[in-house]
């Protein structure tokens, strides 16, 4: 194994901008065979990244974390997912269900603590479980969303889930990202068209009003103590160059070194 931070990704993070998204998931494809995989929250940005694999047919599966207090609405576009576009799509769960946990540990999401424990217990762990199949996994952060997530690159070292992070729309704004939409008929989670502008847990999730932030509506009920979850490591404060080991083989291939040079 080998080490491979996000220094190491400087040059290719440039030559990367010039790619489109769907270059960018053929890329991965090709690199990664089977140990690349789409995570999707089933909101619209994801729903854009599965609709680009599945029209280039690529066989990437899709991750998602089913906490056990998704809106009927976001299982329903999961299956759609499967139905309409034919993708593998892996359903991960927590150990417990809510009510078993909140009658072990009490309604953890009603206070900043225990909203962090119950997004490591309901989202990251399963997550967690399921990521050593994986060196890299393709998320749908988009800069235009602003936040943290305005200065993503489109490849981060994720030290959470020690894989290589490829965030294909990272640059990828807003008009174009509608219009696809729209050309291609994308299949988008319905509460979008209620004023939810993302996507999470039934209980910390509510629509936004026309001058709020995209972001608003997540942990609404904790003001400004509301925590971020952990999945997406622009979401947490970081420093230095974060590193991650991968096979030492995996990493010329990503860095596209090529070795007939070698005398
Ligand atoms: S978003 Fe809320 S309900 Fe969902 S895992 Fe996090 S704290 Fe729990």
């Amino acid at each position: 194994m080998a080490k491979l931070s996000q220094v190491d990704l400087t040059d290719l993070n440039r030559s990367m901008e010039e790619r489109t998204p769907q270059e960018l998931l053929a890329w991965a494809a090709s690199i990664f065979g089977e140990r690349v995989a789409i995570m999707s929250a089933m909101q619209k940005a994801g729903s854009v990244v599965c609709h680009m694999a599945s029209t280039a047919k690529l066989p990437l599966k899709v991750l998602f974390v089913d906490t056990g207090v998704h809106f009927q609405e976001t299982l329903d576009t999961r299956d759609r997912m499967i139905s309409d576009y034919g993708l593998d799509v892996i359903t991960l769960h927590p150990q417990q269900t809510m009510a078993e946990q909140s009658a072990e540990l009490g309604v953890l999401y009603l206070t900043p603590d225990g909203q962090a424990k119950c997004c490591d217990l309901r989202k990251t762990d399963p997550l967690m479980q399921a990521t050593s199949d994986f060196d890299a996994l393709i998320s749908s952060l988009r800069r235009a969303d602003g936040g943290r997530r305005g200065n993503v690159p489109i490849l981060s070292i994720d030290t959470n889930t020690q894989t290589l992070k490829i965030n294909v729309l990272a640059n990828f704004g807003d008009q174009d990202f509608n219009d696809y939409i729209v050309r291609q008929n994308v299949i988008v989670n319905p509460l979008h068209e209620q004023g939810f502008s993302t996507i999470g847990c039934n209980r910390c999730t509510t629509p936004v009003l026309p001058d709020e932030e995209k972001r608003a509506g997540r942990w609404r009920h904790l003001g400004p103590w509301a925590m971020y979850c952990g999945i997406n490591p622009t979401d947490v404060d970081r420093g230095g160059s974060p590193a991650i080991e991968l096979p030492g083989d995996l990493i010329d291939k990503i860095l596209g070194r090529n070795d007939d040079f070698v005398i």
